[in-house]
């Protein structure tokens, strides 16, 4: 056995993404001999391409609105963490390497320099600078209880097949979104065999397929401030949206996507739809007569054009193109031609375009993986698993999804801080 083999580590924390490069950070501080095994050549890659590669690292909302604004019930299960680790420890600990924050939309967070990956070399630095032990292209296949008292950590470290133990562990595996940045729900398994409920699994933050074909031939047609809502397929418009949101949306060769559409996404997950209807205001702050208005002298100004030309300006100039289809046919008349009828389905696309969901884009393109770790077999004041003393878990493998805005990775922060400070006092207690 090698000197790691028969040494047990005080905390193993398995993942060096966003919560486990925290865990880490908490243990190692906390005095613990920590090991961070990462199955990739490097860690935390879903932190550095997080973003657009700009990295949302998190958000200037003081605790309760953060809680306010995340988007899922359990957030009410983040108290102890935000306590432990919030934003602002988060930004300064940033600092200190000279990552800066640069405020976008509100209240949104990311790297002024433009570099998630910056984010990740602060975050290793710090970990390697309070004592911790990160080892890569080390994948863990099993835990197991160690008769001798802990745990072991069966996997390939290094190209071997090896034993490693540890007294607590803390799984920080992530999802199942984007399997290539190597969460591939390992976790999920473990917790399983252990005796943990696990919530149904789905792709959130994610674009969403439409049963419409037109809009496809959209793709790439951005909208910067909508107001979408959905709707439960049998609602009638009058009844209350299941969720609105009001940003930019995006028509992709697959169906919608862009900021308002990925928040959305999240509800349609919680509310468990299946085929939904979705309907968007291109123009959220125009009144029905006041928009009709300028349809109305448009046309009239614009005589002898078709109405797309007389319309150029109102909205990009490919949905203009899809809406006189739509409304006029393939041979639109001139602008004095068309009807009040025609006029009347012209505005109500502007106001409230029907769309109708098919589902999501998949788990492949979700940014975040709904559904997780059931609360009820966690301990929020610790992370600790109420099944299995001295293991813990934090991170995305949570039942917990929140919306854009930097809160899914102080999400991961927060509870891989907890975790890995919670594990270190256990570790150095009585074994
Ligand atoms: C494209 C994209 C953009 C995003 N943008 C943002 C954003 O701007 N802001 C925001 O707040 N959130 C964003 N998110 C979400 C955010 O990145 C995640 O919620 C967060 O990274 C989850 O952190 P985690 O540490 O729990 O899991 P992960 O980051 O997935 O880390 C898990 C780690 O565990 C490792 N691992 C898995 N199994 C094993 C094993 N058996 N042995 C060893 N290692 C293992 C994996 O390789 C991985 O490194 C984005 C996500 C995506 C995909």
């Amino acid at each position: 056995m090698s000197e790691s083999d028969s040494t047990p580590a005080g905390v193993a924390v398995i993942g060096a993404g966003g919560a486990g490069l925290l865990a880490g950070i908490a243990a190692a501080g906390s005095g613990a001999r920590t090991v961070l095994y990462e199955r990739m050549p490097k860690p935390a890659k879903k932190v550095a391409i997080s973003g657009g590669g700009r990295c949302n690292f998190s958000n200037t909302l003081e605790p309760r609105a953060f809680v306010r604004e995340f988007g899922d019930p359990h957030v009410k299960h983040l108290g102890h963490a935000l306590k432990v680790f919030d934003n602002r420890a988060l930004i300064e600990m940033l600092k200190k390497y000279g990552v800066e924050g640069e405020l976008e939309r509100h209240y949104r967070l990311y790297t002024s320099s433009g570099r998630g990956q910056d984010v990740v070399d602060a975050l290793v630095k710090e970990f390697l600078a309070r004592g911790g032990e990160l080892i890569t292209n080390a994948h863990v296949g099993q835990i197991e209880a160690d008769p001798a008292g802990g745990f072991l950590l069966r996997g390939r470290f290094a190209q071997r097949e090896e034993t490693r133990r540890a007294r607590t562990v803390v799984v920080c595996t992530g999802g199942l979104s984007y399997p290539q940045t190597g969460s591939t729900g390992d976790g999920y398994q473990w917790a399983r065999g252990t005796g943990h409920a696990v919530t149904p699994l789905r792709a959130a933050l994610v674009g969403l397929r439409l049963e419409e074909e037109w809009p496809r031939k959209l793709s790439g047609t951005a909208w910067p401030d909508a107001a979408c809502r959905l709707w439960r397929i049998e609602d009638t418009p009058a009844r209350k949206p299941v969720a609105t949101e009001r940003k930019e949306m995006l028509f992709t060769h697959f169906g919608i996507s862009g900021p308002a559409i990925l928040d959305l996404s999240n509800a349609y997950v919680l509310a468990g739809l299946d085929r939904a209807r979705l309907t968007i205001d291109f123009f959220p702050d125009r009144s029905r007569e006041d928009l009709e208005r300028e349809i109305l002298e448009r046309l009239q100004s614009s005589a002898h054009r078709p109405p797309r030309l007389a319309l150029l300006g109102m909205l990009p100039a490919r949905l203009l193109d899809a809406l006189e289809i739509q409304v006029c046919g393939t041979h639109a008349p001139p602008s004095q031609r068309v009807t009040r009828e025609q006029r009347r389905a012209l505005l109500e696309r502007f106001k409230q375009l029907e769309l109708t969901v098919l589902g999501t884009r998949g788990m492949e393109w979700g940014e975040v993986t709904a559904g997780g770790l059931d609360w009820k077999d966690i301990d929020p004041r610790t992370m600790e698993s109420k099944r299995v003393p001295g293991l813990y878990f934090a991170g995305e493998i949570l039942d917990l999804a929140g919306r854009c805005g930097g809160f899914n990775l102080q999400a991961a922060f927060s509870t891989g801080y907890l975790a890995g400070q919670s594990a270190a006092r256990q570790a150095a207690g009585p074994s």
